[in-house]
């Protein structure tokens, strides 16, 4: 697991500064870690077999300390320890993973200029009005009180926010924040979604003019990366907002974190360590002793069990703010809607939801369409043959985008124009099955002549800016039917949308994944939460669901806008089924050439991992192809291993997982293997 490597140095270096080193031929940047000299010394007492000298102990030594850069502060330290000892992963790898790629390309000389040219632009900032401060709700000062006294403990407890979407729940984030500024200490704050960013920056930047405010996420340049990092570190930084990589910035007056969204799926890094940057940053509020604020209104059930078991404190805001409703929820039953011909499927939108559009439409309030689902159609097919646009390289189909002409595969990214006709028959007349977000535009245009539609998803706003005209000409009245997926569901605080329609979520309720109806149920609750946001024109606002399932246990608590009853079902759904978070899990992955080596190889290091008296309580699944088996040419599989006990499957997985590499090698074939601890989307 460790990666410590040891340097000779005739200064004392402090642990946590950067220092360029010689590695085989190359010079390269790493970290000074806290040195164990007891392990040095037992190398060198070790006895010799006879006849043998001690070989030398030679180091290398250190290049070049950049101490320009003040060490990494040793909370820092302890928060990628943990993370390299929980996740499985090497220290080096993450300590150097977190850190600003562009930290790694200068020397000392280089840093030194970067912070005297940063401090030089340090403009002292004519401080303007600050935007003015609403007076608390009853339940937001309520929420304040009780807050303020929690963060003021010697340990403040991690504390669930849990408020409906538009209960004022940022306000608060802000209150606090003032609050840990007032005290001279820094705030971060973690948003799910870089999209996200600048509408937050722009709440926090009115309300605390003067304060130097940074953002750190991955659309960011190399450059203005380093520099936001660098503006944190030495502490002149007073907020940092960002992604979940922000959660590993180095803030020597930490005074608060905040996790906005806390549910999201997107605060799990999906490769490399794969990291839960919730759960990091409630660890690292536990290190710094500082609150942590976990906001949502549908929180993740590990977060809701916690809250109700007392692990974590729970404050509630059940009301919108300034008489803002929530929408009333009607579920459109799609086996009652007449086709347009007999054996045709069903019309994208059922007449009753066109009919609904168009009232508002005439009023003009605003109609967002959510369909998690872009492109034009996920398959093209030939009605002549049996032909389907598969993939090539991966079992899945390749996606029809209608206005760039081409097939495209949405896991390994493989592209080529649409084809003329049917590559297998020659048919002339190719179709589209299903429907995306750019089919379902076209057909909203068809049947709402006039009516101003945009959409906006991942391929509409690839390049950059567009996403933010787009949102800018839904915020000023220029759209009257917003389509999108899951990226316009969440967040946004939308005054004129007062009808809001999940147009196909059914798959969701069948999926494999024993999370697809939390996941499902959080989706349609932030989407219905962008209605009835404003309290002029509230009352009559409406989330429609059109699906083929109206009795689902799900859809009656969503009519209810009943989160805590949705996850009381489920979470004894998981008990009896003996899921998290009344299990601990973790899953290994492999790639290979073919089917047989990815699991021959599975099967070997759960053989391995039960060598092991620590195996006696961990149960193994058999290994079993993921939802999309082939990608890029690879078939995966993954296996399963469940405990009761977290700490138990901590033991055992930090004793096997490092046999793994030389498993690896032991099986000709392997092309990756990646051990995932609470994985999500399994
Ligand atoms: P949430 O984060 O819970 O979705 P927001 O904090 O975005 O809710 O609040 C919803 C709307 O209500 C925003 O437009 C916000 O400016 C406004 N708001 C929040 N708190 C107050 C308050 N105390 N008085 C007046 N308006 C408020
Ligand atoms: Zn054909
Ligand atoms: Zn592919």
């Amino acid at each position: 697991m460790s990666s410590l490597l040891t340097y000779a140095s005739e200064q004392p270096l402090v642990p946590g500064t950067l220092a360029r080193v010689p590695l085989g031929r190359r010079e390269v940047t790493g970290l000074v870690w806290d040195a164990d000299f007891a392990a040095l010394d037992a190398a060198a007492s070790e006895p010799v077999p006879e006849g043998e000298e001690r070989a030398p102990l030679v180091l290398r030594p250190v290049i070049e300390a950049l101490d320009a850069l003040p060490p990494l502060p040793a909370d820092w330290r302890a928060l990628v320890e943990f993370t390299a000892r929980y996740y499985q992963r090497s220290l080096g790898e993450v300590a150097l993973a977190v850190l600003p790629p562009e930290l790694r390309k200068l020397d000392n000389t280089g840093l030194a200029k970067r912070i005297k040219k940063k401090r030089d632009h340090l403009i002292p900032e004519a401080a303007g009005e600050p935007a003015q401060r609403p007076s608390l709700t009853p339940e937001q000062a309520a929420a304040m009180d009780t807050l303020a006294a929690w963060a003021a403990a010697p340990a403040p407890p991690p504390t669930l926010l849990f408020g409906v979407t538009g209960s004022g729940k940022t306000e608060v984030y802000l209150r606090l924040a003032e609050q840990a500024l007032a005290a001279g200490k820094q705030a971060l704050v973690l948003v799910p979604e870089i999209n996200l960013t600048p509408q937050l920056e722009q709440r926090f930047a009115a309300r605390f003019p003067g304060r130097r405010l940074v953002s750190l996420h991955s659309a960011l340049t190399p450059a203005q990366r380093l520099q936001h990092w660098l503006s944190a570190h030495l502490g002149e930084a007073d907020l940092v907002l960002g992604t979940r990589l922000a959660v590993f910035a180095s803030l020597p007056r930490l005074g608060l974190i905040v996790v906005d969204e806390e549910h999201d799926p997107s605060y799990k890094q999906q490769d490399g360590a794969r990291y839960s940057a919730r759960d990091l940053a409630v660890y690292r509020g536990h290190l710094a002793r500082v609150p942590v604020l976990l906001g949502s209104a549908t929180p993740s059930l590990e977060t809701w069990s916690h809250a109700q078991t007392g692990r974590y404190k729970q404050v509630t805001l059940t009301e919108r703010v300034g008489r803002g409703a929530l929408p009333a929820v009607r579920l459109l039953d799609m086996a009652t809607v007449p086709r347009p011909a007999p054996r045709s499927p069903p019309q994208a939108l059922a007449p009753q939801l066109v009919d609904a559009i168009q009232k508002r439409v005439a009023r003009g309030e605003q109609t967002l369409l959510f369909l998690n689902r872009r492109g034009f159609a996920p398959v093209l097919h030939c009605p002549a043959c049996t032909w389907k646009s598969g993939c090539p390289h991966c079992s899945s189909f390749r996606v029809f985008h209608k206005g760039e002409r081409i097939l495209r595969c949405h896991h390994c990214g493989t592209q080529e124009p649409v084809p003329r006709a049917c590559p297998d028959c020659g048919n002339l007349d190719i179709e589209p099955m299903g429907r995306g977000t750019e089919r379902l535009e076209e057909q909203v245009a068809e049947l709402l002549p006039g009516a101003r539609v945009l959409r906006i998803d991942a391929d509409t706003t690839r390049a950059k800016g567009t996403l933010e005209s787009q949102l800018a000409s839904v915020h000023a009245g220029d759209v009257d039917v917003l389509v999108g997926t899951q990226m316009v569901t969440k967040g946004h605080d939308f005054r004129r949308v007062t009808l809001v329609a999940a147009v196909n979520p059914d798959s969701a309720l069948f999926a494999a994944d024993f999370r697809a109806p939390e996941r499902l149920f959080a989706l349609l609750m932030q989407a219905g939460g962008r209605a009835g946001r404003d309290a002029d024109i509230a009352r009559g606002s409406e989330m429609w669901v059109q699906t083929y399932n109206p009795g689902h246990a799900l859809f009656e608590a969503l009519k209810k806008h009943d989160f805590a009853a949705f996850a009381t079902t489920q979470l004894a759904e998981r008990e009896s089924a003996g899921l998290p978070p009344y299990s601990h899990l973790a899953l290994l992955r492999a790639e290979a050439k073919t089917e047989d080596v990815a699991e021959a190889f599975l099967r070997a290091a759960r053989d391995l991992a039960k060598s092991y008296p620590e195996s006696a309580d961990v149960m193994f699944y058999a290994p079993v192809p993921p939802s999309v088996a082939k990608v890029a040419g690879f078939e995966r599989r993954q296996m399963l291993i469940e405990c009761a006990s977290r700490a138990t499957l901590q033991r055992l997985l930090a004793l096997f997982t490092p046999e793994l590499p030389a498993l690896k090698n032991a099986h000709r074939g392997i092309v990756r293997w990646a051990i995932d601890v609470d994985p999500l989307g399994i």
